[in-house]
């Protein structure tokens, strides 16, 4: 027997009416490429919403096609999230940092109709144009026009375009497994390949994302999502202000800048702020140097690489934040973890165990099951020992990759590629990448484990450990430091360092210098670069 509620839709069009509702005059702040600082509300995001919906159909875009982005996180690229889903194309978010040949794949293989870009991507776009085989315009995210002077007819301003559109458009009535947005991922090998959320998987993340022990977002909260709109929808961040009524504050391409975080923080009084641990680090460096208070911010959210202990200790102890260590993926949407609140049964440890158990990725939140297991795929324990594969499903994890059937996981479980492992009480920990842990005589080393252990260290500001041949036991542990001023520390050093705080057998044989360590476009330390730059490597 079927239950008799109504078959309501989870549609992101649902969302938007709810927040044009109830919260209209929240406020989205930006920084841009054209303005310093801009200021409008999410009922001003929503009409222009509709304004885009009406060119989109005048351009003759049907239901699931695709709509690339090449942008910043601002309110146009907000107004593309809602008006591009909500009319029932498909949002396609792209990074621009990617290297020229992969932003060539992507809007293929993705066979995007339109592109929306920031006015900075112009040339790096322009050199690419007649590589684009589906691409039948490129709308440039300004109110200047000179930036296409002389560019052809195939070439368009945002402000221009929308200008003149009805703010009112009739929105589709979505089913909630439509196709939504999509965001290709970087994988190690091959060529990038892409995650389609539907309607229902992110209205369910964003519920998800509201509640206390996730992120705990209210009407109060003011929210800077540093992750960029081009990396799984900025972990969801645009759609809270609809749920909720949030207040929404951009950084567009100041993102990397910590005096315009700080400013940002500061005068918009952020009450949430979301990023990888290099953002944070770097505001850390900046408000070190000013020796600056921060006074408003309760919570940062942290995830994409595990968080530094001493970044750890700096915000929730110096300035205030709760740290929310967050664990996830472009495949599931991305949370699958947190850590924001410990269990009461926890509350016995002593300070240095409940940090311990703080700095863990953190409990799975209702909509996403995890499973670790062995090289059989036999199910390993929940003992705080035991580390495996690490596989999930639920809500609002991917099924198969875009146009990949064939990539559909026969046991139904995601396969996630990290190493972890389980506390009793239900906590995660991730121990490595599968593909960056050093394998010693037959043993698992953790990069990461490593890695904070030095990041710790005064003198040290960005350590990487990888595996390097050993004629011994296979690969032993290579630890690379980027140059920061300070005296380079000894292999001496470095064990004297590491003694206490990691197994004896995990100690690095080496340590390395460069001048800077390479980053992925989403700022994780790129280990695959690295272990190429110390290819021919052989500890003496
Ligand atoms: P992406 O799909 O680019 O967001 O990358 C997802 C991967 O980033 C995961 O599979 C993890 O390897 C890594 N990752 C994400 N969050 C964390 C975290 N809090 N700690 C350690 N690794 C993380």
């Amino acid at each position: 027997m079927l239950g008799n509620m109504m078959p309501f839709q989870l549609t992101i069009n649902a969302l938007m009416q709810h927040g044009k509702r109830q919260f209209s005059d929240t406020e989205i702040v930006s920084i841009t490429s054209d303005y310093p600082i801009h200021r409008c509300t999410l009922g001003d995001v929503f009409d222009r919403a509709a304004q885009l919906a009406n060119f989109l159909k005048a351009e003759g875009i049907n239901k699931g096609d695709r709509v690339g982005t090449l942008a910043w996180n601002d309110f146009r690229h907000m107004e593309l999230y809602y008006g591009v889903s909500c009319s029932g194309a498909v949002c396609h978010t792209i990074n621009p940092r990617l290297h020229p040949e992969q932003i060539e794949f992507i809007v293929n293989d993705a066979e995007d109709q339109l592109l929306f870009i920031d006015p900075l991507f112009v040339p790096a776009i322009q050199a690419l144009r007649d590589t684009f085989k589906s691409v039948k315009r490129i709308v440039v995210l300004t109110s200047d026009a000179s930036v296409i002077d002389g560019l052809g007819d195939d070439w368009a301003i945002y402000e221009s375009v929308i200008d003149g559109q009805d703010t009112a458009y009739d929105w589709p009535e979505l089913n909630e497994n439509d196709a939504s947005s999509l965001c290709y991922t970087s994988g190690t090998t091959g060529n990038p390949k892409g995650v389609l959320y539907s309607h229902r998987s992110l209205v369910l993340h964003t519920m998800a994302e509201v509640a206390p022990d996730a992120l705990g977002v209210g009407r109060r909260d003011v929210i800077l999502p540093v992750v960029p709109m081009f990396h799984v929808n900025s972990w969801g961040i645009p759609y809270l202000p609809a749920m909720t009524g949030c207040k929404l504050v951009f950084a567009g391409p100041k993102s990397s800048d910590g005096a315009v975080l700080e400013q940002l923080l500061r005068e918009e009084a952020v009450t949430l702020a979301a990023g990888v641990p290099t953002i944070w680090k770097l505001l850390h460096d900046y408000l070190k140097q000013n020796n600056i208070k921060l006074t408003h911010l309760k919570k940062l959210l942290v995830g994409g690489s595990a968080m530094p202990p001493n970044l750890f200790r700096f915000f929730e102890e110096e300035q205030g934040a709760t740290i929310l260590h967050a664990w996830g993926m472009t495949e599931m949407s991305p949370l699958g973890t947190i850590n924001h609140a410990l269990p009461p049964a926890l509350d016995n440890l002593t300070e240095t165990e409940k940090f311990d158990a703080r700095l863990r990725q953190g409990y799975p939140i209702f909509g996403v099951e995890l499973k670790i297991t062995d090289a059989d795929d036999k199910e390993l324990a929940w003992d705080g020992e035991s580390s495996g594969s690490l596989q999930t499903r639920g809500l609002w994890i991917m099924d198969h990759y875009f146009k990949k059937p064939e990539t559909r996981s026969a046991s139904g479980w995601f396969d996630t590629g990290d190493i972890a492992c389980m506390t009793a009480d239900g906590s995660m920990k991730i121990t490595d990448r599968k593909k960056d842990v050093i394998k010693s005589g037959g043993e698992w080393i953790s990069s990461i484990d490593i890695e904070n252990a030095m990041m710790s260290h005064p003198d040290v500001s960005m350590a990487a450990v990888i595996g390097a041949p050993h004629p011994k036991w296979d690969e032993r542990p290579l630890l690379v430091l980027e140059e920061n001023g300070n005296t380079h520390l000894t292999k001496e050093q470095v064990t004297e360092w590491l003694t206490d705080k990691i197994a004896k057998w995990w100690l690095p044989d080496d340590v390395k210098y460069v001048e800077k360590l390479p980053l992925t476009g989403t700022g994780k330390i790129h280990k695959l670069v690295l272990r190429e730059q110390f290819k021919d490597f052989s500890f003496e």
